[in-house]
């Protein structure tokens, strides 16, 4: 199917550098900064990185952008690796920017043996004056003077440690008159007395992203180093670096980000979501990130298929959260095995029905997937039905249980209902049938025709479970954009926990990982977190069909 799609820009720039011969296979990098999650727009750069290297027979380096030491974390690093692996990738190399502090340090005594970098000893107030704005040229202060000896020599003690944080920085000598703000002399190392998760205590001054960034991709040789939007400015400092270093010649290409409906997706503000308890954690099944979705039963073939959908755009867009959701379904309607629930219930008595008597009742696994076969579903006379089948008073369009409608129960037999029993408060308690013995599934002679087919659960053999259902994290579509805190647009519906859900009992055998459909109800998948032996929890995946569209169309 992808060979019949048009080319997106940045493989047509792959293309063309490859017929001329510019490289002889491409090498891209995911280079993700562990602070935190990967969410669904890291998916996006992780597809779209590493599906290039697959699809030009190149490959992809995993590199950590570790050059701020305050806000990195172990943690973060594992679970990227674990997210990346989970998507169905394999990077060639594990990097760290951090790796490259000593030949970071050397290129930048190489551009201070260039006359091309200054140790400035000004406050970072007297920098952004000296900046000017858009529609004026900065200044050079008297520190751009300095010469290449006392520069080297103030450097080399900025790393020993001789001077405190703040008090000076190295700025590459570019251009102050420049319109674009970035190529004013922009600081290339800052002194930070700080602890680093992997360097430890051996630096005390760190590249800036934009030092460190393009000479990492050049150190490791990335021929194509694809990134978002934001940093369309940085890319004429990241080439005015690598010439002045004169080292290899990475490009750097950028696409707009993803942005998606109803949720937020910058690390900051899902970290404030945690922090704060709006969620339960950086998995919880209702954050964007690529664990709360694994855990919500996302499968990666989904989210490949949606980052493969939505493709490479140049100019930034909101996806709607919808199109995901339809890839979900339309891989767990092929793959999830097929089950009955009952999240609402309502007694279901068939008054015809012997005594005692239990039948065991075929039903298949995935009608889309005939070779996993079937399962025997218990049925007895006492039933489990969902309360909403059920109506006093029904109108003609109505398919489901009323008094003296028919209805099939899925896999077993045609009962006609004859009655309910109602408590003080007027809530109905039980429903009384009748089922018609020569219906049964499979063997029907009746000649009965039921409309309607509804799920249920034999009361003596149902298995209590716990069910969660999520909406969306936020109610309105771009909470980014609107006015104010972001978080006083979340939805306090977002999640309803059902306690006592009856699920037949071959759902017992759930693992972590599995899918199923609860028929008429949803896909599901096993809670990694709070199911353990004594009590199972089930997440709602996604509903069957999109409820929002059709809320929408009323
Ligand atoms: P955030 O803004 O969420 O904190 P970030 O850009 O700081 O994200 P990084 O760890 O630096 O996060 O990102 C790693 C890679 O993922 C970068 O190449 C970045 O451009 C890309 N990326 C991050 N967010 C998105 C997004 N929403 N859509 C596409 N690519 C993204
Ligand atoms: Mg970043």
């Amino acid at each position: 199917m992808s060979e019949e799609k048009s080319l997106n820009f940045i493989e047509e720039i792959i293309e063309t550098d490859l017929a001329a011969g510019k490289h002889k296979s491409i090498l891209t990098r995911f280079p993700p900064e562990p602070n935190g999650y990967l969410h669904i727009g890291h998916a996006k750069s992780i597809c779209l990185n590493f599906g290039l290297a697959q699809k030009y027979g190149g490959a992809t380096n995993l590199r950590f952008d570790d050059t701020n030491p305050v806000t990195e974390d172990t943690e973060y690093v594992d679970s990227i690796k674990g997210d990346v692996q989970w998507l169905g990738f394999q990077w060639a190399n594990e990097f760290y920017a951090s790796d490259y502090f000593e030949q970071l340090y050397a290129f930048a005594v190489k551009l201070i043996e260039k006359g091309l970098a200054y140790v400035d000893d000004s406050t970072s107030e007297e920098i952004a004056a000296q900046k000017g704005t858009p529609t004026q040229p900065g200044v050079r202060n008297q520190y751009a003077e300095r010469s290449v000896a006392e520069n080297l020599q103030i450097f080399t003690d900025m790393r020993s440690g001789k001077y405190a944080d703040g008090s000076k920085v190295l700025r590459a000598k570019v251009d102050m008159a420049s319109p674009n703000m970035l190529l004013r002399d922009p600081i290339i190392y800052r002194i930070k007395h700080a602890h680093h998760h992997r360097t430890g205590d051996a630096w005390c001054i760190y590249p800036m992203y934009d030092f460190a960034h393009g000479q990492s991709d050049s150190i490791e040789g990335i021929t194509h180093s694809i990134c978002t939007l934001e940093f369309i400015p940085h890319r004429a400092l990241y080439d005015w670096l690598i010439e002045q270093l004169e080292i290899f010649p990475s490009h750097q290409y950028e696409f707009a980000r993803l942005n998606m409906t109803y949720t937020v997706m910058s690390k900051r503000k899902l970290l404030q979501l945690v922090n704060e308890g709006h969620v339960e954690s950086w998995d919880d099944p209702r954050m964007p990130t690529i664990s709360g979705m694994r855990r919500r039963g996302y499968t990666p073939k989904s989210i490949r298929d949606f980052c493969d959908r939505i493709g490479v755009a140049k100019r930034e867009n909101l996806i709607d959260l919808s199109l995901l959701e339809f890839f979900v379904r339309e891989d767990l309607n092929k793959t999830a095995l097929r089950r009955m629930a009952v999240l609402d219930p309502l007694a279901l008595e068939i008054t015809n029905y012997p005594a005692g008597q239990v039948e065991m009742m075929q039903s298949e696994n995935n009608p889309e997937m005939p070779e996993t076969g079937e399962r025997e579903i218990p049925f007895s006379g006492t039933l489990w039905i969902e309360r909403e089948d059920f109506m006093e008073e029904a109108s003609k369009k109505w398919f489901r249980l009323a008094p003296g409608a028919v209805v099939r129960l899925k896999s077993a037999y045609i009962v006609r209902c004859t009655g309910f029993e109602k408590d003080a408060d007027g809530r109905v308690t039980k429903v009384l049938a009748e089922y018609i013995p020569e219906s049964r599934s499979g063997s029907d002679t009746s000649g009965v025709h039921a409309k309607g087919t509804i799920h249920w659960i034999s009361a003596a053999h149902a298995v209590q479970a716990e069910v969660r259902l999520y909406d969306r994290l936020f109610k309105v579509e771009n909470p980014s954009a609107e006015e104010g805190d972001f978080k006083s647009y979340i939805n306090p519906d977002s999640l309803q926990v059902i306690e006592h859900a009856y699920i037949e009992p071959a759902l017992t055998a759930a693992q972590v990982g599995d899918h199923f459909q609860f028929i008429r109800k949803g896909y599901f998948t096993l809670d990694a977190v709070h199911s353990n032996a004594s009590k199972l929890v089930f997440n709602r995946t996604v509903t069957l069909k999109d409820t929002w569209a059709r809320e929408a169309k009323k």
